[in-house]
């Protein structure tokens, strides 16, 4: 009897499977959400965790920072017990992050990471699920920090990633794709996601450096189809997450960010009535659409969390209403550093701290680029710190993706005149279009569903 029910499950779970070409899905989603719920999801991006096991805060290390794009590398840790304190006072349902997990792929990172994540379930509730960024598999940057000097640190294959993950997407989907580490969850009866793995690894060894690039496969898409073809059935929405844009969100920023095959995929999602993607990589925030006759895709990216002004989205879905209302939040650090009487100021004023940080970094970025063009050599010094000054100024609107308040009081500015009347060339044009984005609202979505 024993035998013969074993033998029955294992034959129903094969009539469960409908295969197309060599792709199989299951037919019978398990929803661990009550069915008809309203729904409360986290989304969040580029977290960049470093492991304080790598790092001893010194002299390299802080080089390596002095260089980078922002990221608040010290307080990675930090960071993650601030969203996971977030995550523990507005119990979302899903918790998402659409890759960049670690700095570098170190596989110390990644397994702190889970670590963080496996106490964030627990201590909230929440379900957490996951995708790779460019940074974090096969990346020949992987690095530890100690006093003068660089090591090379362990990065992990995606077949690890799969592994160390298994909690947070891949041992829950209801389907993976055979040819990249995408895969379909579906948390709820009414919401469904499709995590997607826009990431190209294989050739990193060689390139000696992580691929920005990011394409679907044409295998891919296909198994999207029947993702796309089974919700219908169900009578399910999908939300898509990926790493890279699915759109161009900026002039400044598309070669290397925007999915190499941006038409076709943005075809295949609207065919399967996917209408909202998640995204991250650019670190700023912005939110992009496309239309293709009636019908209408939008790409939210989102800034990273761990660069200024440190904000995620927040994501409902009303049952009654068949919409979504997407807006972004800020990371209460502060709080956090309050309710565990952490005593560092830069912590429990973390703000203002992260937010000068990030203008002092900009500023001698800028500085730094201006001094060493030769175009600018007959401008003084204070002409050039105030050209700095302006790039600054403008950055800290175009990552937060707010709209520019002070946009009149920075082009009456010394240092905005001095850009209009310097010499043409690339550093120019950079800030005439950061001065002249498009003033949209890059914090707020809201979409219905027929
Ligand atoms: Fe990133
Ligand atoms: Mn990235």
């Amino acid at each position: 009897m024993m035998a013969f029910s074993r033998i029955a499950a294992v034959f129903l779970s094969l009539l469960a499977l409908v295969s197309c070409g060599d792709q199989q899905i299951e037919q019978h989603p398990v929803y661990r959400i009550q069915a008809g719920s309203d729904l409360k999801i986290f989304v969040t991006t580029d977290i960049h965790y470093l492991s304080k096991s790598l790092t001893d805060g010194g002299a390299a290390f802080q080089r390596d920072l002095a260089l980078g794009d922002g990221k608040q590398l010290r307080y990675s840790e930090e960071l993650m017990k601030a969203f996971a304190y977030d995550v523990q006072i507005q119990k979302p349902d899903i918790t998402l992050i659409s890759g960049d997990l670690t700095n570098n792929g170190e596989k110390q990172s990644h397994l702190d990471m889970a670590g963080h994540l496996k106490a964030m379930e627990s201590s909230s509730g929440t379900q957490v699920y996951v995708i790779p960024g460019n940074h974090d598999l096969l990346n020949p940057w992987s690095k530890s920090f100690k006093g003068q000097h660089q090591y090379k640190a362990d990065s992990i294959s995606p077949k690890k990633f799969r592994k160390i993950y298994a909690p947070f997407g891949y041992d829950e989907a209801l389907s993976k794709d055979r040819h990249s580490l995408s895969y379909l969850a579906t948390p709820s009866d009414k919401l469904w996601l499709l995590m997607l793995d826009t990431n190209m690894y294989r050739n990193n060894k060689e390139l000696r450096h992580p691929q920005l690039e990011g394409r679907l496969s044409s295998s891919t898409l296909k198994w999207i189809d029947q993702c796309g073809k089974l919700a219908k059935q169900k009578g399910a929405i999908i939300v898509g997450v990926m790493h890279h844009s699915l759109l161009d969100h900026s002039e400044l920023m598309h070669d290397g960010f925007t999915i190499q095959n941006t038409q076709k995929v943005s075809e295949v999602l609207l065919r399967n009535g996917i209408v909202t993607v998640f995204s991250g990589h650019i670190h700023i925030q912005d939110i992009s659409s496309y239309k293709q006759g009636t019908e209408q895709i939008y790409d939210v990216a989102n800034s990273a969390l761990s660069v200024y002004p440190h904000q995620f989205g927040i994501m409902t879905y009303s049952n009654a209403n068949h919409a979504l209302d997407f807006s972004t939040s800020p990371l209460h650090m502060e709080l956090w550093a309050a309710a565990h009487r952490v005593a560092d100021p830069n912590l429990q004023h973390f703000k203002p701290y992260s937010g000068s940080s990030f203008g002092q970094l900009s500023f001698n970025g800028s500085y730094r680029r201006l001094t060493q063009n030769l175009s600018y050599t007959k401008y003084t010094e204070p002409q050039l710190q105030a050209m700095a000054n302006v790039i600054q100024r403008l950055h800290k609107n175009f990552f937060a993706g707010s709209r520019v308040e002070d946009l009149d009081d920075i082009t009456s500015s010394e240092g905005y005149q001095l850009w209009l009347t310097a010499p043409p060339g690339s550093q120019k044009n950079y800030v005439l279009q950061l001065a002249h984005q498009r003033d949209k609202d890059n914090q707020h979505l809201h979409v219905t569903f027929p």
